[in-house]
């Protein structure tokens, strides 16, 4: 056991703080990693504030890691010290259901580990996130980071980059299709980017129309105020595809109805509280609303390697840890560019 820094919320109504955390010695499967860079995904901020209902205190939050290995157990392969390696939003799953040996292993059917507020595979031990200094995870749920990109700017493509980056793969989203994004935040930006990136005409639906110059920077070709009554009415049957990324209950009908025939709405935001369908909503034109969850690990690295090739990051506002509360805060009011970064270096 290893005593390492940290930062915690110790209840749901309480500010982030300082906390001390044990991290297990690596077994011979097991990375040890220096945490340099830790995303600030808003799942962080519903968990830490117990908006999903099943918050385990003191809660170390933080999924999209990148950071330097120091020790490797005896039987790593693929890693040794002193590389470039990232670690999402899983750490284990159970490696042998039908999901994980279809590479699905965040569906994994006995529950998979995720990085915080979750168990180990023995059921027992909680996990705890990348706000902290050290990290060891199983071999086979560390990524390689190439170090050709700034590693502050690719920490968020651990959870933001492949949410998105998935589900537009699954849906075979490409050159010439229609997508719009709905909310520019950090899954939101990543959207727009790798949407833009793999040849569609995309269009950000957003409700703040300070937005609309960073949407176009980041490759959307139209900019929607979805505030303004007008806007969804003109693009009615519009879209291919949509991808939601609302943190906050939300309208479904009225993103659906801009979907053209056999059209899909994929949401990947998780608002805690549920909203209603009509069922008219998608009747009219065979319409489809799924759901889908962050990526399998052959997908999270095909996606950190399709980011190098085509020089994709995210833009990032990197802060100190101190300065977390006050970045939750800014989240909340949408006033993120596009994704909070914390230096590790600071704890
Ligand atoms: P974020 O940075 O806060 O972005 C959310 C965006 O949604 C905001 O910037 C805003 O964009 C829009 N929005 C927020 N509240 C709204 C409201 N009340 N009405 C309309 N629009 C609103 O959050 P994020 O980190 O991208 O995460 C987004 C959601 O995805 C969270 O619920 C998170 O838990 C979830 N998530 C899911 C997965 C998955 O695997 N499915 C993975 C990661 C995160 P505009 O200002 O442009 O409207
Ligand atoms: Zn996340």
């Amino acid at each position: 056991m290893k005593e390492v820094k940290a930062y915690a919320a110790q209840a749901a109504d309480q500010p982030l703080g300082p906390h001390h955390l044990d991290r297990r010695e690596p077994g011979p499967k097991d990375v040890e990693i220096k945490i340099l860079y830790c995303g600030v995904c808003h799942s962080d901020i519903h968990t830490a504030r117990n908006e999903w209902g099943a918050t385990k205190y003191p809660v170390v939050p933080g999924h999209e890691i990148v950071g330097k290995v120091t020790r490797v157990g005896e039987g790593v392969t693929r890693f040794k010290a002193g590389d470039t390696v990232g670690v999402g939003c899983f750490v284990d799953s159970c490696g042998h259901c039908k999901n994980c040996e279809r590479d699905n292993e965040q569906y994994c059917e006995n529950g998979v580990s995720q990085t915080y507020n979750s168990f180990l595979q023995d059921k027992k031990t909680i996990t705890y996130g990348g706000y902290s200094s050290h990290i060891v995870v199983t071999e086979k749920f560390v990524l390689k980071v190439s170090d050709k990109l700034p590693l502050q700017n690719v920490a968020p493509l651990l959870c933001a980059g492949i949410t998105t980056y998935s589900p537009l793969r699954h849906w075979n989203v490409k050159k010439g299709d229609k997508v719009a994004v709905v909310g520019l935040g950090g899954l939101g930006h990543m959207a727009v980017k790798l949407a833009a990136s793999m040849g569609a005409e995309v269009t950000m639906l957003s409700r703040s129309p300070e937005k609309q110059q960073d949407a176009e920077r980041l490759g959307a070709h139209h900019f929607e105020l979805t505030t303004d009554p007008g806007t969804l009415k003109k693009l009615t049957g519009t879209f291919d595809f949509i991808i939601d990324t609302v943190s906050a209950q939300h309208d479904y009908n009225s993103y659906l109805n801009l979907l053209a025939t056999d059209g899909v709405m994929v949401v990947v935001g998780a608002p805690p509280k549920p909203s209603e369908v009509s069922a008219f909503s998608l009747i009219g034109g065979r319409r489809s609303l799924v759901g889908s969850l962050v990526g399998g690990l052959k997908e999270t690295q095909e996606m950190l390697d399709y980011c190098a090739k085509h020089d994709i990051t995210s833009d990032v506002e990197v802060i100190s840890i101190d300065k977390i509360n006050e970045a939750y805060e800014r989240t909340l009011k949408g006033d993120v560019h596009y994704r909070f970064v914390i230096d590790m270096a600071s704890l």
